[in-house]
C-alpha cells in the first residue's frame, strides 16, 4: 500500500518520499487513517516498527489542514510527551524531516538545556511541543506554557516512562490539557498501571497490536551463552575477535560497568565508546554521531542512555549483563533488526543471573537455550582480571538505589545540540540501506544442540578475602534487601 492512500495531505507525502520510505510500516497502514479519524489509539508497537511517523504524520496532516488565517496563529496544538531528551530531539527531527515542505514550528523541551531560549522560542509561537514530562511541568508551574489550545496529545513510550517513575507528572499534565483533544499512546508493551492510566485518559480507544508485545521483532535472532561473571570481559573479546560483527552495542547495567567495559576494549584497540548519564548531552551526542559514522565499532550503553539510539544497520547487540526486567529485554534487542534489517541479539548469562533468563521465559512465554561459546576455553580459571577489575557494579551503581533527583539528572545534563540529521540515517533524503542478510558471523557459527548445560564446571570463586569491599557489600545488600525490592523497577541507569 502506497502512502498516497493512507489520505495524507499531498506535501506530507511528498516530504515522506523524499524522506526515502516507500511503503508504511505496518503500525503507520493500521494506525494513520483511523488517527485521521479523530479517535484515540492505543498502539502497542515495539521499537523499531516506524512506530514515530505512525503518530507524527496524522498531526502534520491536521496542521496542514488549517485555514491561511489559523496558520499564522501559532498556538501549541500538539503535545508529545516523551521519556528522554534523545527520543524527544529524534522526533523533532522526524518531524522536520518528514513535514518539510509544510515548515511547522516545533519545540523540545527537555532539562539540561537553556530556558531563556525555550521562552523566547514560545514567545514566537509553536505547533507542536514535543517534551520530557519534568522540564515540561517546571513551565506550567512559572506560567510560561499555554496547554488550553491543545488538539491532539501522545504519550510515547508510556511503559517506559512509567518505568522512569513519570506517571504522576503525565497526569499533572494531562490535567492542564482541554479534555476535547486525540489522545494517541504508543507503547511496546502495556503493563496494567498504564492501562489504568489510559482509561482514565482516553476515550474509546482502537487498540491496534503489531505483533505481539512480549515478542521480540522476528527479524532478530537471539543468543543466549553461559558466561561467569568475571570472564564475560574475556568472552566478549574473544568473540569481537572470532566473529564477524561489525557495529555492536553493549548493554551494561550501570554506568561504571559501561566505562570499564569501553576502556578494556580500547586498551586491546577495538574502537569503543560508552553513553550512560554521566555523560554530559553533548558527550552522548559525539558518541552516538561517531558511532553512526563508523568511528566506534562498539557502543557500550546502559539502558536508558540507550532508549533513544535509532542507528540502522547495528549488526549486534550485546546484553553483557541480562536485564532483570523482560521488556527491558525487549527494548533493548529492538535496537538491532530494525525496520526489517536482520541482527543477532546475544545476551551473556552468569551463574547468578539464571532467575532472570527465567523471568524472561516465562515473560515471552518461550524456552531459550543456554549455550557456551564455540571455541572459548570455559575450563579456564580467570586471574587475569581480579574482582577489583570486574565490571561488577560498585554499591552506589546499583540499580534501584537512586534518588528520583537522580533520574532527573538524567533529564537536566549537558547543553543540548541538535545533531541536523534527520530522523535515522536518511540525511539527504537517501533511502535507508537494508543490511544484507548474514551468512557469516553468528547465524551461522553455532553449533547446534550442543553444550546446553548450565555450569561451568571448572571455574573457581576468587579468594574471599581478595574481594572488594564495595563488592562484598553489594552482595550483602542483594541478599537482604534485593529480596523485598524483587519486583521494583530501578529507577535509573
Ligand atoms: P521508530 O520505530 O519510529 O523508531 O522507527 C524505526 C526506524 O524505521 C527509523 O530509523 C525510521 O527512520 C525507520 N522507518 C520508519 N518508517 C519507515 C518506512 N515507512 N519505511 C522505511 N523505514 C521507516
Amino acid at each position: 500500500m502506497p502512502f498516497k492512500t493512507l489520505g495524507l495531505a499531498d506535501d506530507l507525502v511528498k516530504g515522506i518520499l523524499a524522506t526515502g520510505y516507500t511503503a508504511p510500516t505496518e503500525i503507520q497502514s493500521r494506525a494513520i487513517p483511523i488517527a485521521l479519524s479523530g479517535k484515540d489509539i492505543i498502539g502497542t508497537a515495539q521499537t523499531g516498527t516506524g512506530k514515530t511517523a505512525a503518530f507524527v504524520l496524522p498531526i502534520l496532516h491536521r496542521l496542514d489542514q488549517r485555514t491561511e488565517a489559523q496558520k499564522r496563529e501559532h498556538h501549541i496544538r500538539a503535545l508529545i510527551l516523551t521519556p528522554t531528551r534523545e527520543l524527544a530531539q529524534q522526533i523533532e527531527d522526524s518531524i522536520s524531516t518528514y513535514g518539510r515542505f509544510l515548515h511547522p514550528r516545533t519545540l523540545a523541551i527537555y532539562g539540561g538545556t537553556n530556558m531563556h531560549n525555550q521562552l523566547r522560542h514560545l514567545h514566537r509561537g509553536v505547533d507542536i511541543v514535543i517534551a520530557t514530562p519534568g522540564r515540561l511541568l517546571d513551565h506550567l508551574q512559572r506560567k510560561s506554557l499555554n496547554l488550553s489550545k491543545i488538539e491532539v496529545l501522545v504519550l510515547d513510550e508510556a511503559d517506559r516512562m512509567f518505568d522512569m517513575g513519570f506517571i504522576q507528572d503525565v497526569r499533572r499534565i494531562v490535567s492542564y490539557v482541554p479534555r476535547e483533544r486525540q489522545t494517541l499512546m504508543f507503547s511496546a508493551t502495556i503493563s496494567k498501571p498504564v492501562r489504568e492510566l489510559m482509561s482514565a485518559i482516553q476515550k474509546h480507544p482502537t487498540l491496534i497490536e503489531i505483533g505481539e508485545q512480549r515478542t521480540p521483532i522476528q527479524s532478530v535472532s537471539q543468543h543466549f551463552f553461559s558466561a561467569p561473571q568475571e570472564r564475560k570481559l574475556e568472552l566478549l573479546l574473544h568473540m569481537l575477535d572470532t566473529q564477524k560483527m561489525e557495529s555492536v552495542l553493549v548493554f551494561s547495567r550501570t554506568k561504571h560497568g559501561a566505562d570499564k567495559i569501553s576502556h578494556r576494549l580500547e586498551r586491546r584497540g577495538i574502537k569503543s565508546v560508552a553513553i550512560h548519564s554521566n555523560r554530559t548531552q553533548a558527550q552522548r551526542q559525539r558518541a552516538l554521531a561517531g558511532f553512526k559514522q563508523g568511528n566506534y565499532r562498539v557502543l557500550v550503553a546502559t539502558d536508558v542512555a540507550a532508549r533513544g539510539i535509532d542507528v540502522d544497520g547495528i549488526s549486534h547487540v550485546v546484553n553483557y549483563d541480562i536485564p532483570s526486567f523482560p521488556e527491558d529485554y525487549i527494548h533493548r534487542i529492538g535496537r538491532t533488526g530494525r525496520a526489517a534489517a536482520t541482527g543477532d541479539a546475544i545476551t551473556f548469562v552468569g551463574r547468578d543471573e539464571l532467575k532472570h533468563l527465567k523471568k524472561l521465559e516465562h515473560f515471552t512465554s518461550r524456552r531459550y537455550k543456554l549455550k557456551k561459546f564455540p571455541g572459548f576455553d570455559y575450563s579456564k580459571v580467570e586471574k587475569a582480571h581480579p574482582p577489583s577489575q570486574s565490571t561488577h557494579p560498585h554499591v552506589h551503581d546499583r540499580p534501584g538505589q537512586h534518588h528520583r533527583s537522580e533520574r532527573r539528572r538524567f533529564e537536566h545534563q549537558g547543553p543540548s545540540r541538535r545533531s541536523g540529521q534527520p530522523h535515522g540515517h536518511h540525511a539527504g533524503g537517501k533511502p535507508r540501506q537494508q543490511r544484507p542478510q548474514q551468512t557469516h558471523g553468528f547465524a551461522s557459527s553455532y553449533p547446534r544442540r550442543q553444550h546446553t548445560e548450565v555450569k561451568p564446571t571448572h571455574v573457581t570463586a576468587p579468594p574471599r578475602q581478595n574481594q572488594d569491599w564495595r563488592k562484598l557489600l553489594g552482595e550483602f545488600v542483594d541478599k537482604f534487601a534485593g529480596k523485598k525490592k524483587k519486583f521494583k523497577r530501578p529507577k535509573n541507569d
